[in-house]
Protein backbone atom coordinates (compact mmCIF):
# COMPACT_ATOMS: atom_id res chain seq x y z
CA UNK A 1 0.00 0.00 0.00
CA UNK A 2 1.46 3.69 -0.97
CA UNK A 3 1.55 5.63 2.14
CA UNK A 4 -1.16 8.06 0.60
CA UNK A 5 -3.55 5.53 0.90
CA UNK A 6 -2.34 3.80 4.74
CA UNK A 7 -2.95 7.71 5.60
CA UNK A 8 -6.17 8.03 4.26
CA UNK A 9 -7.17 4.31 6.12
CA UNK A 10 -5.65 5.97 9.27
CA UNK A 11 -7.32 9.28 9.18
CA UNK A 12 -10.26 7.72 8.24
CA UNK A 13 -11.23 10.26 5.53
CA UNK A 14 -14.24 8.50 3.53
CA UNK A 15 -14.79 9.69 -0.02
CA UNK A 16 -14.80 13.56 0.42
CA UNK A 17 -11.41 13.59 0.78
CA UNK A 18 -7.99 12.56 -0.11
CA UNK A 19 -4.50 12.47 0.85
CA UNK A 20 -2.75 14.03 -1.83
CA UNK A 21 0.66 13.84 -0.74
CA UNK A 22 2.64 12.93 2.09
CA UNK A 23 5.99 14.46 2.68
CA UNK A 24 8.52 14.17 5.16
CA UNK A 25 10.64 16.55 6.48
CA UNK A 26 13.91 15.65 7.85
CA UNK A 27 15.11 18.85 9.75
CA UNK A 28 12.22 19.24 11.47
CA UNK A 29 11.65 15.37 11.58
CA UNK A 30 8.30 16.07 10.70
CA UNK A 31 5.41 14.40 8.47
CA UNK A 32 3.45 16.44 6.50
CA UNK A 33 0.04 15.27 5.47
CA UNK A 34 -1.75 17.08 2.64
CA UNK A 35 -5.19 16.66 2.32
CA UNK A 36 -7.74 17.99 -0.69
CA UNK A 37 -11.51 17.47 -0.94
CA UNK A 38 -12.95 15.11 -3.98
CA UNK A 39 -15.79 16.07 -6.26
CA UNK A 40 -17.81 13.34 -3.96
CA UNK A 41 -17.53 16.03 -1.06
CA UNK A 42 -20.54 17.49 -2.30
CA UNK A 43 -22.76 14.83 -2.98
CA UNK A 44 -23.54 14.75 1.12
CA UNK A 45 -22.73 18.18 2.16
CA UNK A 46 -25.49 20.16 3.68
CA UNK A 47 -25.33 23.84 3.70
CA UNK A 48 -24.98 25.34 7.15
CA UNK A 49 -27.38 28.00 6.67
CA UNK A 50 -30.27 26.88 5.01
CA UNK A 51 -29.25 22.63 5.81
CA UNK A 52 -30.23 21.57 2.53
CA UNK A 53 -28.21 19.94 -0.32
CA UNK A 54 -27.16 21.33 -3.56
CA UNK A 55 -23.99 22.62 -2.42
CA UNK A 56 -21.29 23.29 -5.26
CA UNK A 57 -17.56 23.41 -5.04
CA UNK A 58 -16.71 27.40 -5.08
CA UNK A 59 -13.09 28.10 -4.38
CA UNK A 60 -10.52 27.03 -1.36
CA UNK A 61 -9.49 29.13 1.07
CA UNK A 62 -5.94 29.76 2.19
CA UNK A 63 -3.90 26.40 3.41
CA UNK A 64 -4.01 25.45 7.08
CA UNK A 65 -2.01 23.04 9.33
CA UNK A 66 -3.39 21.07 12.15
CA UNK A 67 -1.39 19.08 14.53
CA UNK A 68 -2.38 15.45 14.72
CA UNK A 69 -0.87 12.42 16.68
CA UNK A 70 2.89 11.66 16.27
CA UNK A 71 3.42 9.01 13.44
CA UNK A 72 6.26 6.36 14.14
CA UNK A 73 7.23 9.19 17.17
CA UNK A 74 7.57 12.26 14.31
CA UNK A 75 5.59 14.93 14.62
CA UNK A 76 2.73 15.16 11.91
CA UNK A 77 0.29 17.86 10.81
CA UNK A 78 -2.39 17.99 8.03
CA UNK A 79 -2.21 20.77 5.80
CA UNK A 80 -5.13 21.49 3.61
CA UNK A 81 -6.48 23.93 1.71
CA UNK A 82 -10.82 24.07 3.47
CA UNK A 83 -12.51 24.25 0.01
CA UNK A 84 -15.76 26.73 -0.05
CA UNK A 85 -18.72 26.13 -1.58
CA UNK A 86 -21.82 27.84 -2.43
CA UNK A 87 -25.16 26.82 -1.75
CA UNK A 88 -27.64 26.49 -4.35
CA UNK A 89 -30.81 27.01 -2.53
CA UNK A 90 -29.49 30.26 -0.22
CA UNK A 91 -26.77 30.80 -2.63
CA UNK A 92 -24.43 31.72 0.16
CA UNK A 93 -20.58 30.92 0.52
CA UNK A 94 -18.96 29.42 3.29
CA UNK A 95 -15.82 27.31 4.41
CA UNK A 96 -16.22 23.78 4.66
CA UNK A 97 -15.06 22.52 8.32
CA UNK A 98 -12.81 19.74 8.07
CA UNK A 99 -13.81 16.36 9.71
CA UNK A 100 -11.04 16.06 11.67
CA UNK A 101 -10.90 19.80 13.19
CA UNK A 102 -10.93 20.00 16.58
CA UNK A 103 -12.57 22.33 18.81
CA UNK A 104 -9.69 24.81 19.28
CA UNK A 105 -7.82 25.89 16.19
CA UNK A 106 -4.98 24.02 14.60
CA UNK A 107 -5.65 20.94 16.30
CA UNK A 108 -7.35 17.34 15.32
CA UNK A 109 -9.83 15.79 17.75
CA UNK A 110 -7.60 12.99 18.03
CA UNK A 111 -4.59 15.77 19.45
CA UNK A 112 -6.77 16.99 21.29
CA UNK A 113 -8.34 13.98 23.10
CA UNK A 114 -4.72 12.65 23.83
CA UNK A 115 -3.83 16.15 25.34
CA UNK A 116 -6.57 16.80 27.29
CA UNK A 117 -5.91 12.81 28.67
CA UNK A 118 -2.45 14.01 29.02
CA UNK A 119 -3.59 17.10 30.65
CA UNK A 120 -5.55 15.24 33.47
CA UNK A 121 -2.69 13.83 35.19
CA UNK A 122 0.35 16.11 34.86
CA UNK A 123 0.32 19.95 35.12
CA UNK A 124 -0.41 21.36 31.75
CA UNK A 125 3.57 22.68 31.24
CA UNK A 126 4.92 19.32 31.21
CA UNK A 127 2.20 18.23 29.23
CA UNK A 128 3.24 20.65 26.55
CA UNK A 129 7.21 19.35 27.08
CA UNK A 130 5.57 15.60 26.02
CA UNK A 131 3.66 17.02 23.26
CA UNK A 132 6.13 19.61 21.89
CA UNK A 133 3.55 22.06 21.99
CA UNK A 134 3.00 25.09 23.77
CA UNK A 135 1.45 25.96 27.15
CA UNK A 136 -0.94 28.84 25.16
CA UNK A 137 -1.95 25.92 22.71
CA UNK A 138 -2.89 23.41 25.24
CA UNK A 139 -4.85 26.04 27.07
CA UNK A 140 -6.38 26.43 24.20
CA UNK A 141 -8.12 23.02 23.59
CA UNK A 142 -8.98 22.66 27.79
CA UNK A 143 -10.95 25.91 27.56
CA UNK A 144 -12.09 25.20 24.32
CA UNK A 145 -13.69 21.42 25.86
CA UNK A 146 -14.41 22.70 29.06
CA UNK A 147 -16.66 25.72 28.03
CA UNK A 148 -18.31 23.17 25.75
CA UNK A 149 -18.84 20.30 28.01
CA UNK A 150 -19.72 22.90 30.96
CA UNK A 151 -22.63 24.31 29.33
CA UNK A 152 -24.10 21.37 28.43
CA UNK A 153 -24.38 19.77 31.96
CA UNK A 154 -27.90 19.69 33.40
CA UNK A 155 -28.21 20.65 37.13
CA UNK A 156 -31.76 19.25 37.37
CA UNK A 157 -31.01 17.06 40.21
CA UNK A 158 -28.73 19.58 42.58
CA UNK A 159 -30.79 19.66 45.74
CA UNK A 160 -27.59 19.48 48.11
CA UNK A 161 -25.09 22.33 48.01
CA UNK A 162 -21.67 23.09 49.87
CA UNK A 163 -19.77 26.36 49.13
CA UNK A 164 -16.37 27.04 49.85
CA UNK A 165 -13.39 29.69 49.27
CA UNK A 166 -10.40 28.96 47.37
CA UNK A 167 -7.35 31.28 47.43
CA UNK A 168 -8.01 32.38 51.40
CA UNK A 169 -4.49 33.82 50.95
CA UNK A 170 -4.04 37.45 50.87
CA UNK A 171 -3.09 39.00 47.08
CA UNK A 172 -5.15 36.28 45.18
CA UNK A 173 -8.04 36.49 43.77
CA UNK A 174 -11.08 34.86 45.97
CA UNK A 175 -13.10 32.53 43.97
CA UNK A 176 -16.26 30.94 45.51
CA UNK A 177 -16.68 27.03 44.73
CA UNK A 178 -20.09 25.81 44.26
CA UNK A 179 -20.28 22.29 45.17
CA UNK A 180 -23.44 19.58 44.28
CA UNK A 181 -22.64 17.44 47.43
CA UNK A 182 -24.62 14.35 46.24
CA UNK A 183 -22.76 13.58 43.00
CA UNK A 184 -19.31 15.48 44.21
CA UNK A 185 -18.76 17.23 41.28
CA UNK A 186 -17.83 21.25 41.46
CA UNK A 187 -20.68 22.95 39.57
CA UNK A 188 -19.50 26.69 39.34
CA UNK A 189 -16.79 28.86 40.20
CA UNK A 190 -17.07 32.50 40.64
CA UNK A 191 -15.26 35.34 41.72
CA UNK A 192 -15.60 36.75 44.67
CA UNK A 193 -16.93 35.92 48.18
CA UNK A 194 -19.86 38.04 49.26
CA UNK A 195 -23.34 37.96 49.26
CA UNK A 196 -23.82 38.64 45.34
CA UNK A 197 -21.87 35.12 44.57
CA UNK A 198 -25.03 33.33 45.07
CA UNK A 199 -26.79 35.38 43.55
CA UNK A 200 -25.06 34.01 40.32
CA UNK A 201 -25.42 31.11 41.06
CA UNK A 202 -28.88 31.00 41.16
CA UNK A 203 -28.70 32.62 37.06
CA UNK A 204 -26.65 29.33 36.76
CA UNK A 205 -29.09 27.07 37.73
CA UNK A 206 -31.82 28.56 35.82
CA UNK A 207 -29.25 28.02 32.90
CA UNK A 208 -28.94 24.59 33.38
CA UNK A 209 -32.23 23.14 33.80
CA UNK A 210 -32.02 23.34 38.02
CA UNK A 211 -33.69 26.11 40.33
CA UNK A 212 -33.14 27.61 43.52
CA UNK A 213 -36.04 26.44 44.79
CA UNK A 214 -34.95 22.88 44.35
CA UNK A 215 -32.08 24.03 46.72
CA UNK A 216 -32.83 22.12 50.01
CA UNK A 217 -29.59 22.26 52.06
CA UNK A 218 -26.64 24.11 51.78
CA UNK A 219 -23.58 23.64 53.30
CA UNK A 220 -21.28 26.83 54.17
CA UNK A 221 -18.96 28.29 56.89
CA UNK A 222 -20.29 31.04 58.62
CA UNK A 223 -19.47 34.10 57.15
CA UNK A 224 -22.06 36.64 57.30
CA UNK A 225 -22.14 37.20 53.24
CA UNK A 226 -22.53 34.08 52.56
CA UNK A 227 -25.08 33.73 54.92
CA UNK A 228 -27.16 36.53 53.73
CA UNK A 229 -27.11 35.13 49.87
CA UNK A 230 -28.26 32.52 51.01
CA UNK A 231 -31.24 33.90 52.64
CA UNK A 232 -31.48 36.52 49.86
CA UNK A 233 -31.68 33.84 46.70
CA UNK A 234 -32.67 30.30 48.00
CA UNK A 235 -35.83 30.60 49.75
CA UNK A 236 -36.29 26.89 50.50
CA UNK A 237 -32.65 25.63 51.74
CA UNK A 238 -31.89 25.06 55.06
CA UNK A 239 -28.17 26.38 56.00
CA UNK A 240 -26.11 23.77 57.66
CA UNK A 241 -22.98 24.64 59.20
CA UNK A 242 -20.53 21.25 58.22
CA UNK A 243 -18.33 20.52 60.81
CA UNK A 244 -15.13 20.82 58.99
CA UNK A 245 -15.50 24.70 58.87
CA UNK A 246 -16.93 24.96 62.59
CA UNK A 247 -13.88 22.74 63.46
CA UNK A 248 -11.47 24.74 61.90
CA UNK A 249 -12.49 28.17 62.88
CA UNK A 250 -12.24 27.07 66.56
CA UNK A 251 -8.81 25.73 65.45
CA UNK A 252 -8.06 29.28 64.67
CA UNK A 253 -8.96 30.52 67.64
CA UNK A 254 -6.51 28.14 69.41
CA UNK A 255 -3.99 29.44 67.39
CA UNK A 256 -4.41 33.08 67.98
CA UNK A 257 -4.59 32.41 71.84
CA UNK A 258 -1.04 30.71 71.05
CA UNK A 259 -0.37 33.76 69.63
CA UNK A 260 -1.38 36.26 72.78
CA UNK A 261 0.28 33.84 75.31
CA UNK A 262 3.87 33.78 73.30
CA UNK A 263 3.09 37.95 73.30
CA UNK A 264 2.88 38.11 76.68
CA UNK A 265 4.20 35.70 78.56
CA UNK A 266 7.85 34.93 78.56
CA UNK A 267 7.23 31.64 80.37
CA UNK A 268 5.31 30.45 77.86
CA UNK A 269 7.03 31.91 75.11
CA UNK A 270 9.92 29.51 75.66
CA UNK A 271 7.55 26.80 76.57
CA UNK A 272 5.50 26.92 73.43
CA UNK A 273 8.78 27.71 70.67
CA UNK A 274 8.25 25.51 67.88
CA UNK A 275 4.85 24.03 68.83
CA UNK A 276 2.64 25.69 66.47
CA UNK A 277 2.31 22.25 64.65
CA UNK A 278 1.12 20.56 67.41
CA UNK A 279 -1.69 22.47 68.13
CA UNK A 280 -2.66 22.38 64.98
CA UNK A 281 -3.30 18.82 64.71
CA UNK A 282 -5.16 16.12 66.90
CA UNK A 283 -3.17 13.99 69.05
CA UNK A 284 -3.46 11.06 66.52
CA UNK A 285 -1.96 12.70 63.94
CA UNK A 286 1.22 13.70 65.84
CA UNK A 287 4.50 12.60 65.26
CA UNK A 288 6.72 10.65 68.19
CA UNK A 289 8.75 13.29 68.81
CA UNK A 290 5.18 16.01 68.98
CA UNK A 291 3.97 13.26 71.03
CA UNK A 292 6.95 13.95 73.95
CA UNK A 293 6.42 17.41 73.44
CA UNK A 294 3.04 17.05 74.33
CA UNK A 295 3.93 15.14 77.42
CA UNK A 296 6.78 18.04 78.73
CA UNK A 297 4.07 20.65 78.46
CA UNK A 298 1.19 18.94 80.04
CA UNK A 299 2.03 19.95 83.39
CA UNK A 300 2.78 23.28 82.24
CA UNK A 301 0.00 25.98 83.00
CA UNK A 302 -0.49 27.28 79.39
CA UNK A 303 -3.65 28.78 78.87
CA UNK A 304 -2.81 27.37 75.25
CA UNK A 305 -3.16 23.57 76.15
CA UNK A 306 -6.27 24.76 77.66
CA UNK A 307 -7.28 26.00 74.56
CA UNK A 308 -6.41 22.61 72.65
CA UNK A 309 -8.36 20.88 75.54
CA UNK A 310 -11.01 23.31 74.78
CA UNK A 311 -11.00 22.25 70.84
CA UNK A 312 -10.69 18.48 71.43
CA UNK A 313 -14.22 18.97 73.33
CA UNK A 314 -16.05 20.31 70.67
CA UNK A 315 -14.51 17.50 68.42
CA UNK A 316 -16.06 14.83 70.96
CA UNK A 317 -18.97 16.47 70.23
CA UNK A 318 -19.47 15.80 66.93
CA UNK A 319 -18.94 11.43 67.96
CA UNK A 320 -22.98 12.14 69.00
CA UNK A 321 -25.15 9.83 68.16
CA UNK A 322 -27.98 11.98 67.97
CA UNK A 323 -28.92 16.17 67.31
CA UNK A 324 -30.14 15.97 70.90
CA UNK A 325 -27.09 14.46 72.61
CA UNK A 326 -25.15 16.81 70.60
CA UNK A 327 -26.92 20.04 71.79
CA UNK A 328 -26.80 19.55 74.92
CA UNK A 329 -22.76 18.95 75.21
CA UNK A 330 -22.64 21.95 72.67
CA UNK A 331 -24.30 23.67 75.17
CA UNK A 332 -22.94 22.71 77.74
CA UNK A 333 -18.94 23.18 76.07
CA UNK A 334 -20.03 26.91 75.04
CA UNK A 335 -20.92 27.05 78.81
CA UNK A 336 -17.70 25.71 80.19
CA UNK A 337 -15.43 28.16 77.54
CA UNK A 338 -17.25 31.46 78.49
CA UNK A 339 -16.62 30.69 82.31
CA UNK A 340 -13.26 29.82 81.93
CA UNK A 341 -12.83 32.49 79.80
CA UNK A 342 -14.58 34.88 82.22
CA UNK A 343 -12.39 33.86 84.98
CA UNK A 344 -9.55 34.53 83.54
CA UNK A 345 -8.26 38.06 84.05
CA UNK A 346 -5.75 37.79 81.34
CA UNK A 347 -8.04 37.78 78.95
CA UNK A 348 -5.82 35.56 76.83
CA UNK A 349 -8.76 33.32 76.23
CA UNK A 350 -11.27 36.06 74.73
CA UNK A 351 -10.61 34.24 71.18
CA UNK A 352 -12.02 31.18 72.92
CA UNK A 353 -14.92 33.00 74.30
CA UNK A 354 -15.86 34.54 70.77
CA UNK A 355 -15.96 30.82 69.21
CA UNK A 356 -18.41 29.74 71.39
CA UNK A 357 -20.29 32.54 71.29
CA UNK A 358 -20.16 31.49 67.48
CA UNK A 359 -21.27 28.25 68.29
CA UNK A 360 -24.11 29.64 70.33
CA UNK A 361 -25.61 31.80 67.36
CA UNK A 362 -25.10 29.22 64.57
CA UNK A 363 -26.42 26.35 66.89
CA UNK A 364 -29.53 25.03 65.29
CA UNK A 365 -27.34 25.25 61.47
CA UNK A 366 -24.67 23.27 63.34
CA UNK A 367 -26.89 21.15 64.43
CA UNK A 368 -27.84 20.53 60.81
CA UNK A 369 -25.20 18.08 60.62
CA UNK A 370 -27.24 15.32 62.95
CA UNK A 371 -30.55 16.22 61.40
CA UNK A 372 -30.05 16.27 58.07
CA UNK A 373 -27.74 13.21 57.62
CA UNK A 374 -25.56 15.38 55.21
CA UNK A 375 -22.60 14.36 54.76
CA UNK A 376 -19.82 16.95 53.96
CA UNK A 377 -16.83 14.96 53.96
CA UNK A 378 -16.72 15.97 50.09
CA UNK A 379 -16.15 19.96 51.22
CA UNK A 380 -13.25 19.01 53.33
CA UNK A 381 -11.62 17.16 50.27
CA UNK A 382 -11.65 20.69 48.36
CA UNK A 383 -8.81 22.23 50.18
CA UNK A 384 -6.49 18.98 48.71
CA UNK A 385 -8.34 19.12 45.02
CA UNK A 386 -8.08 23.19 45.32
CA UNK A 387 -4.34 22.98 46.14
CA UNK A 388 -4.20 19.59 43.02
CA UNK A 389 -6.15 22.52 40.65
CA UNK A 390 -3.33 24.93 41.24
CA UNK A 391 -0.25 22.51 40.81
CA UNK A 392 -1.62 21.40 37.30
CA UNK A 393 -2.33 25.55 36.65
CA UNK A 394 1.36 25.99 37.74
CA UNK A 395 2.39 29.56 36.41
CA UNK A 396 -1.64 30.86 35.72
CA UNK A 397 -2.89 32.13 38.45
CA UNK A 398 -5.72 34.11 37.20
CA UNK A 399 -9.28 33.27 38.18
CA UNK A 400 -10.15 32.20 34.70
CA UNK A 401 -7.09 29.26 34.34
CA UNK A 402 -8.31 28.22 37.84
CA UNK A 403 -12.26 28.07 37.01
CA UNK A 404 -11.06 26.04 34.12
CA UNK A 405 -8.73 23.47 35.58
CA UNK A 406 -11.33 23.14 38.20
CA UNK A 407 -13.99 22.05 36.31
CA UNK A 408 -11.81 20.24 33.95
CA UNK A 409 -10.59 17.91 37.08
CA UNK A 410 -13.64 17.93 39.22
CA UNK A 411 -16.34 18.74 37.41
CA UNK A 412 -16.72 15.16 36.05
CA UNK A 413 -17.16 16.75 32.45
CA UNK A 414 -16.32 13.92 29.69
CA UNK A 415 -13.32 13.82 27.59
CA UNK A 416 -14.51 13.59 24.39
CA UNK A 417 -14.23 10.68 22.70
CA UNK A 418 -14.05 10.43 18.79
CA UNK A 419 -14.67 7.37 17.55
ZN1 LIG B 1 -28.09 27.38 1.90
Amino acid sequence: MIPEKVFHHILALGEGWRVQQVDYLDKESKVLIRVENTPALWVAERCPHCGRTGVQGYDHAPERRWRHLNVCQLQSEIVCRPPRGRCGACEKIYTVRAPWEGRSRGLTQEFEAFALTLMREMPVSKAGEILGETDTKLWRALFAHVDAAWSELSWENVVWVGADEMNRKKGHNYLTVFVDLQTKRVLLAVEGKDAGVWERFADELFSHNGHPKAITQIAIDMSPAYVRGVRENFANATVVYDKFHVVSQVARAVEEVRRKEVRVDATAREHLEKTCWLWRKNPESWTEKEGRRWEQLSDKPLVTGLAYAMRLELQKAYASGSAAVARTRLVNWCRWVKTEAAEMTSGLLAPMRQAAEMVERHLEGILGHWQRGLTTAFLEGLNSLFSATKRKARGYRSTEYQTAMLYFVAGKLEIPYYG
